[in-house]
């Protein structure tokens, strides 16, 4: 070390490849070097003894909607919501914003905007709507993630589901073009004929919004999706997984050599069609969440890595699209950026009970919310690990801490379903870039601004 550490995290153990007592040493924004404790002088230091340093979270599924729906959420309050949870990184979907990032014009447009509002760094992701090689060529030179299909209505009228016939064209121009594709997989024709159904007999509850998707509409199209992506050689992964049985349609993809990667959500891990009847359109989202039973499969499959990792699809709005009484009047998205670490903490504590100690518990949900996230998306080994060289994006966490989440304490500007819940493990403390953007014991007065982070790498399955 030649040069003198602008900062030292002094007492923590780092868990990342392994989990370890070492100061973190932090020049320039970078991890310049893990070291015996109290090995280095740096200019400023920090106490972290009692608490873990996990590498922030890589959230790769978030609508921050600005610009066009700022009000919605936007990069300010969205950005603080994910660093008062320990992410560092999100990768901002190509819609709700308006317009929706399609071309080299509307992403440079997103691009401007994050880098105007967000205190976290992030990715973006392009939209895929049609086999145009030209849009996919300028998306990804600028850096993009991957691009977002839908094999169904999307919700909002600027972005355009996937024709059926243009799903293969569509996945093969993608693949040429270099870009992982994830992929709402519902079918459209089968969510209509449940949706008829259904409202034929004039429900609107709860309920009635999971029976109009039923898991056969995911299963549909997961298949549907994998077989697509062998077909046309293409690098897919399938965004919010709800139910348990589409995870054998991937499961049978990935035994034929697709290059197929699945994320769930932490609201299908946390909540039931119990919840879903008392708190209402606050948990509404498509897919929709499930019973119990399978909620505990989702739980199992994690453990397992039949799910590779999770992501928050952290989707607020207006308060006054969620008051509808009609289920399928409200706005479905939910609002989890701020929830995501925490929850899946407390989720996988619980099920390892008695069988992994904290440190263990810490590693796997490093893996699944950084690491992994990060190597899908070509962004490792700068984000997703405590290492050096690796951006100094860090978070202290205390792991036995048990905690609830109140009104004040929620940043989203959207309903926060979360509020009310009681987690083991807080954030205390979030760095990106070397610079604290979250801090529980006092207000952060002059956070860091986002960088935009381009794919760097190919993505790897
Ligand atoms: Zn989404």
């Amino acid at each position: 070390m030649s040069e003198k550490a602008d900062l030292a995290i002094r007492g923590a153990i780092v868990v990342s490849d392994g989990a370890y007592a070492r100061d973190i040493l932090i020049h320039d924004g970078r991890i310049s070097a893990l070291v015996e404790a109290g090995a280095a002088s740096a200019q400023r230091e920090i106490d972290a003894r009692g608490l873990l340093a996990l590498p922030g979270v890589v959230d790769a599924h978030v609508h921050f909607n600005e610009p066009g729906r700022e009000d919605w959420e936007g990069w300010s309050s969205g950005s603080r919501a994910a660093a008062a949870g320990g992410t560092t990184t999100v990768l901002d979907m190509p819609l709700n914003s308006i317009p929706p990032v399609l071309d080299g014009t509307s992403f440079d447009m997103k691009k401007a905007a994050a880098e105007n509002g967000s205190i976290v760094d992030f990715g973006l992701w392009g939209g895929l709507v049609d086999a145009d090689p030209g849009s996919l060529r300028e998306l990804g030179e600028r850096g993009a993630v991957g691009v977002k299909a839908f094999l169904c209505d999307s919700g909002v009228a600027e972005f355009p589901a996937l024709q059926e016939q243009d799903l293969v064209p569509a996945l093969r121009a993608a693949a040429q073009a270099g870009l992982v594709v994830a992929l709402h997989c519902e079918d459209d024709a089968l969510v209509r004929e449940a949706t008829a159904r259904v409202r034929g007999e004039e429900r609107h509850d709860a309920a009635a919004w999971v029976r109009s998707r039923p898991p056969l509409v995911e299963v549909r199209a997961v298949a549907a999706a994998c077989a697509a992506a062998r077909e046309a050689g293409a690098r897919i992964h399938i965004v919010h997984v709800s139910a348990m049985e589409a995870l054998g349609a991937i499961g049978a993809a990935r035994d034929m050599g697709t290059d197929v990667t699945a994320e769930t959500c932490p609201h299908y891990l946390t909540f039931d069609q119990d919840d879903l009847a008392r708190q209402g359109a606050a948990l509404k989202c498509a897919p929709p969440i499930r019973d119990a039973r399978n909620r505990a499969g989702l739980w199992r499959a994690l453990m397992q890595g039949k799910i590779d990792f999770v992501a928050s699809d952290h989707s607020p709005c207006p308060a006054d699209l969620k008051e509808s009484a009609d289920m399928f009047a409200a706005w479905g998205g939910i609002a989890g950026a701020q929830s995501l670490l925490s929850a899946v903490f407390s989720g996988v504590a619980t099920h390892a009970e008695g069988t992994l100690d904290v440190r263990k518990v810490a590693g796997f949900v490093v893996w699944r919310l950084a690491a992994r996230p990060a190597k899908r998306f070509g962004l490792w080994p700068r984000k997703g690990a405590i290492a050096q060289g690796s951006d100094a994006d860090i978070v202290l966490f205390d792991p036995e801490r048990e905690w609830k989440l109140d009104g004040e304490g929620s940043r989203t500007r959207g309903i926060d379903p979360y509020v009310g819940r009681s987690f083991r493990g807080k954030v205390v403390r979030t760095l990106v870039g070397g610079r604290t953007v979250y801090n529980e014991r006092e207000t952060v007065t002059n956070p860091a601004r986002g960088r935009f982070i381009p794919r760097e790498e190919v993505a790897e399955g």
